[in-house]
This record gives C-alpha cells, sequence and structure tokens, in this order.
C-alpha cells in the first residue's frame, strides 16, 4: 500500500466501507482498540495482529542456529583433540614395531 492510498474497511454493523490512512489501520490491528465509521459504529479488529516482529522470529532462529553451531564446533574440537591424541599414542608405537620386524625378517 503507498503512501496517500487508503485501507479499506467495512463496519459490521452497517456494512459502510470506508478508508483509514495505512498508519492509522497498522496501530488498530496490531492494538486492536476500537474506532468508529462514519455512522458512528464502534468498530475494532476482532483478532489483533500478532505483535512479533517476523525479523524477531528471524533473529531467533539464527540465534538457535548459532548455538547449534557453536555445540558442533565444542563436539567436533573435542573429538579432534582425541583423534590428535590417539594419533600421537600411536606413533611411538609404530616406530618401536617396526625396527623389530627388520630384525625378523633379516
Ligand atoms: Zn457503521
Amino acid at each position: 500500500m503507498s503512501e496517500g492510498e487508503l485501507a479499506r474497511v467495512s463496519c459490521a454493523t452497517c456494512g459502510t466501507t470506508f478508508g483509514m490512512t495505512p498508519t492509522l489501520y497498522g496501530f488498530r490491528k496490531k492494538d486492536g482498540e476500537g474506532f468508529f465509521c462514519p455512522n458512528g459504529h464502534s468498530v475494532r479488529f476482532t483478532r489483533p495482529a500478532p505483535t512479533v516482529d517476523p525479523r524477531d522470529a528471524e533473529l531467533t532462529k539464527l540465534r538457535s542456529e548459532v548455538g547449534s553451531l557453536t555445540k558442533d564446533i565444542a563436539r567436533l574440537t573435542k573429538e579432534n583433540d582425541a583423534l590428535r591424541t590417539e594419533l600421537e599414542l600411536w606413533k611411538p608405537r609404530e616406530a618401536l614395531e617396526r625396527p623389530a620386524e627388520k630384525d625378523e625378517v633379516a
């Protein structure tokens, strides 16, 4: 809806269609407060629009993903450390076994 265009609203009591500025329409949709049709009937949007900003939902989702990825990094770092330790444990044994094999062959 561009600036200057009016949001169309119909009165539930008399059926009159009237215009509201997009700003006021947005406020009333959001806060659920009442307003009046040109014939004086009290009108309100029955279900206020959710107060959750979609950007907040996106932010929450991204924060959750960052949390999940941070946990993954911690887990993988731990696994990597364990594998490095295991590699270090295997290295000297391999070095010791090789000369022994050579002796048996010789
Ligand atoms: Zn009315």
